[in-house]
Parts: structure tokens; C-alpha cells; sequence
């Protein structure tokens, strides 16, 4: 540990929307999705990440769970602020008599409102931080995807999260346009519990969907590596003997495409509005695919047909944005001009 860090603690942290990530020196020191627990009654935190996902879904009176970041955006100010400082507890060293000084940065949405801006620091400022610097995520994620952003060139990042999807064009260190769309991630495992639903009459919970998503999702119904069919074991009513189901992935790239039609949609209209000289750049040097929604099985492939553009998936999709403001930590003063302070 460098003397620095005696006194100074620097952390990064990418706020998403279904998971967040804090980095130090260089590493990850928590990965855990955004939700908290917390007693109705005392209005106290049970608890964040893992720990409070665990709590999700089981009916209890006193516990509720709720992400704050839902919709892209903070959907519960009060619960971010919880979560936020439950967060920077949960990291803050205990084994020195006194607090190291707190330095933060943190990506949020290129959407945030003043007033959301303002909620991200606040918390932060009162969970103990001496020093908030908040970030763009598309921006973040550029740096994380190794990009150089000050370069005089356009590229396009898209980000496909929990609650949103983001479509960025970026040029010298700032942000062109940008499109948000509530088509991401929990869209795709929403669309595959109606599927359940409606084809094979199973009622299944956001858990085991996830689970099909993340082992037969697909965005092409003829894929070059196919995983094998999903068995998923779930009680039936009427019957002692579970009924067990298996799930292929042609199933799932069909109960995905209108969804992943919608970010196509949007995709065009934000290439569309894009300058020519900008465009010229984007189709050569491809565009950049992130965001844990990004790993669905050929998704990289359909768009790339579609758009008749290569399309590149991030070699860790659920990491590139906290890479990304971690480098804008250890390079503080290179990058001050992309701060927002
Ligand atoms: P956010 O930045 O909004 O927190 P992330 O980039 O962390 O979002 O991505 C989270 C989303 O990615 C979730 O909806 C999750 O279900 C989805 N996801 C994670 N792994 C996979 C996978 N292998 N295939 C498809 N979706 C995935
Ligand atoms: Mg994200």
C-alpha cells in the first residue's frame, strides 16, 4: 500500500442500474448488484448488493428491497442515498483510528437531471466524502474500452444495461448525442417470463429468468456456437412432481426480437442524425458494443448485418464503464476537463 493511501482513500465507482462497481488502485474491491433492504418499520438498511438480492422476491412485511437506480435513472432518491452511503461503509477501511480523506468519482447516466446529479453527490458527500467528481458514463466507458476520447474522431458507444440502453456518439472529449431507451437488460428478462407465461403457462420468477437469459439468450436464431437447452425445473400446482422444462435458444432470440428491433430502431435514428464527417469516422473504426445486455449471443453479429457496420463487443461488457473511471482516478489530472464538479 503506497503512503498516500494512509490518508487519502481515492475510490471509482460505476452506479448502474443493476449493478454497481467500485474500484481502488486499479482494482475492483466490490462488484454487487444495486438493491437495498431495508426495514419498513425503522426505515433502517438490512442491506445492499448480494446480500439484499438474496432478500428480493421473498414476501416479508417489514423487508423491502428496492433498486434505486430502476429505470436508468434514480427511481427512489431516499433508497439511492441509503444504498450510496451503505455502499462507501461497506468500503471505507476500520482499522485506523482516523478516516482517511474520501475522494470520489463516480459514473452516472448521461440523462441525470440536475437535481439527480445533485442526489448522487449529496449522499456521497454525507455518507463522508470530502470530494465528489461525477462523470459521464459514456464517456467512462470510452476510456474503459480504451479509446482515446481527446482524439479528434467520432465514435459510437453503445451501452446496453439493466434499465437502459445508451447510444452515445463521441468526439474530442465530449459527448455529440446521446439517446437513452428503456430497452435493456430487465426488458429481456421481462419479455422471457411473459414468454413463459404465455407459450408454456409457467409462472416463473425474475431469477430463473435471468438464469434463461444469461444461458440461452440470444439475438440470432441461428447461431454459430449454440449453448445447449436450459432445463428449468419449476413446482406444478396440482402435482407433488415438479414440471420440468427445457428451453432453447431459437425460443429465446424470438421472444427477444421485438425488443432488440426497438435498440435497432433507435441505433438508426441516432446514426442517422450523426454529422457526415462523424459518420465516416464510425463506420471505420466500428462501434462499440458494452453493457452486461451486450452479451446476449450474437448480438454483435446481427447488428453488424443489420447496419452493415462492425460492431465490437467489449471483452468484459459488465466491467468497461468502472475500467473506465478507475483510469480517470489514477489520471485525475488528464482528465479533469470531463468532470463534472
Ligand atoms: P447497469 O450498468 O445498468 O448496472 P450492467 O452493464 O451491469 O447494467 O448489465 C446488467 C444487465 O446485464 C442485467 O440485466 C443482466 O441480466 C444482464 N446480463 C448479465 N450477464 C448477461 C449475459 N450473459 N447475457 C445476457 N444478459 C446478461
Ligand atoms: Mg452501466
Amino acid at each position: 500500500m503506497k503512503l498516500k493511501s494512509l490518508f487519502t482513500q481515492d475510490l471509482a465507482i460505476d452506479l448502474g442500474t443493476a449493478n454497481t462497481v467500485v474500484m481502488s488502485e486499479g482494482n475492483i474491491i466490490l462488484d454487487e448488484p444495486s438493491i437495498v433492504a431495508i426495514d419498513v418499520e425503522t426505515e433502517k438498511v438490512l442491506a445492499i448488493g448480494q446480500e439484499a438480492q438474496r432478500m428480493h422476491g421473498k414476501t416479508h412485511k417489514r423487508i423491502e428491497t428496492i433498486r434505486p437506480l430502476k429505470d436508468g435513472v434514480i427511481a427512489d432518491f431516499r433508497a439511492a442515498e441509503l444504498f450510496i452511503k451503505e455502499l462507501i461503509k461497506k468500503v471505507r477501511p476500520k482499522k485506523y483510528f482516523f478516516s482517511p480523506m474520501l475522494k470520489l468519482v463516480i459514473a452516472i447516466p448521461s440523462g441525470s437531471t440536475d437535481v439527480e446529479r445533485r442526489a448522487v453527490k449529496d449522499s456521497s458527500e454525507q455518507a463522508g466524502a470530502n470530494e465528489v467528481y461525477l462523470v459521464y458514463e459514456p464517456l467512462a466507458a470510452a476510456i474503459g474500452l480504451g479509446i482515446d476520447i481527446e482524439a479528434p474522431e467520432g465514435n459510437m458507444i453503445i451501452d446496453i444495461g439493466g434499465g437502459t440502453t445508451e447510444i452515445a456518439v463521441i468526439s474530442l472529449a465530449g459527448i455529440v448525442t446521446c439517446s437513452s431507451i428503456k430497452i435493456a437488460g430487465d426488458v429481456f428478462t421481462k419479455d422471457i417470463m411473459d414468454y413463459m407465461q404465455e407459450n408454456y403457462h409457467l409462472r416463473i420468477n425474475e431469477t430463473i429468468a435471468e438464469e434463461i437469459k444469461i444461458s440461452v439468450g440470444a439475438a440470432l436464431t441461428d447461431l454459430d456456437d449454440p449453448p445447449p437447452d436450459k432445463l428449468i425445473v419449476v413446482p406444478a400446482q396440482q402435482s407433488p412432481i415438479p414440471i420440468e422444462q427445457p428451453v432453447s435458444y431459437t425460443e429465446i432470440a424470438n421472444c427477444l426480437n421485438r425488443s432488440i428491433e426497438r435498440i435497432e430502431a433507435e441505433i438508426g435514428r441516432v446514426l442517422e442524425k450523426t454529422p457526415p464527417e462523424l459518420y465516416r469516422e464510425i463506420v471505420k473504426n466500428g462501434i462499440f458494443l458494452t453493457g452486461g445486455g451486450s452479451l446476449l449471443r450474437g448480438l454483435d453479429k446481427r447488428f453488424t448485418e443489420k447496419f452493415q457496420i462492425q460492431f465490437k463487443r467489449a471483452e468484459k461488457p459488465l466491467l468497461t464503464v468502472a475500467k473506465g473511471v478507475g483510469i480517470i482516478l489514477e489520471e485525475f489530472d488528464k482528465f479533469q476537463s470531463i468532470l463534472i464538479k
